[in-house]
């Protein structure tokens, strides 16, 4: 089963790494593939660089063996859409091996304003993750598509290529990246927010306002 967890990780933090953990652990799967977006369709401007947030993940990955990097969106010109890398991942795993993208309930929320989005569950499983903040509308067009294909356990995942969509509620650290910009921004320590080495190396560029002088 190949299992990938996108997002900006603008910059990656705990949040981010102790989920990809708990995906390893909940859905007994050796290795997790984190997809930094080149160009998130949804958002603005990051506050960092592709190649800069790349380089933070890197170091924060060192000694993680059942994490990695798929840098793929990253390569690809212009705006990422989830659509086109679960095709393309698709064609390198061939039909039947069980495909797996994971999205918070906060993206899944307007999953259906995703480029092909009707495409998606043909191509892939989808986890949903539980994360705080307001339910889904039951009467949402997301809503109805997890009821029409929810299932409760990672054996059904496993037993199919793609289609099924499975929720989630694992333990979560309330962390976000808007808080760690802003944080750094206002000349406030990040710290054990994210690990030490991709605060050195924010400090080092001097990105998101941090001054490469100030506290540590
Ligand atoms: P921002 O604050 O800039 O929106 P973020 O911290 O929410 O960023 P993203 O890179 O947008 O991080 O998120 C990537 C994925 O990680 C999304 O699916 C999001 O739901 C999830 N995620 C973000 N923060 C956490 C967290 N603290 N715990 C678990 N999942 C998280």
């Amino acid at each position: 089963m190949h299992v990938i967890y996108g997002g900006t990780f603008d910059p990656i933090h705990h949040g981010h790494l102790r989920l990809a953990i708990e995906l390893c652990d909940r859905l007994e799967v050796e290795r997790v593939s984190l997809v930094p977006c080149h160009i998130p369709p949804h958002r603005g401007d990051t506050g960092a660089s592709a190649s800069q947030r790349l380089q933070l993940m890197e170091l924060a990955l060192q000694g993680e063996p059942r994490l990695y990097i798929d840098d793929r969106e990253l390569l690809r010109a212009g705006a990422s859409y989830t659509a086109d890398t679960l095709r393309q991942l698709r064609e390198e795993l061939g039909p039947d091996q069980p495909l797996v993208m994971v999205v918070g309930t906060d993206a899944f929320a307007g999953f259906d304003r995703w480029r092909e989005w009707e495409r998606i569950p043909e191509l892939a499983h989808i986890v949903v993750v539980r994360r705080p903040g307001p339910a889904l509308d039951p009467e949402s067009t997301p809503a109805r598509l997890l009821a029409s294909r929810r299932v409760e356990d990672v054996e059904s995942l496993r037993g199919t290529p793609a289609g099924c969509i499975l929720e989630l509620d694992p333990p979560l650290l309330d962390i976000s990246a808007t808080g760690i910009r802003e944080r750094i921004a206002a000349g406030r320590s990040p710290r054990y927010l994210i690990p030490d080495s991709v605060w050195e190396e924010i400090r080092r560029l001097g990105l998101y306002g941090a001054c490469p002088d100030g506290n540590f």
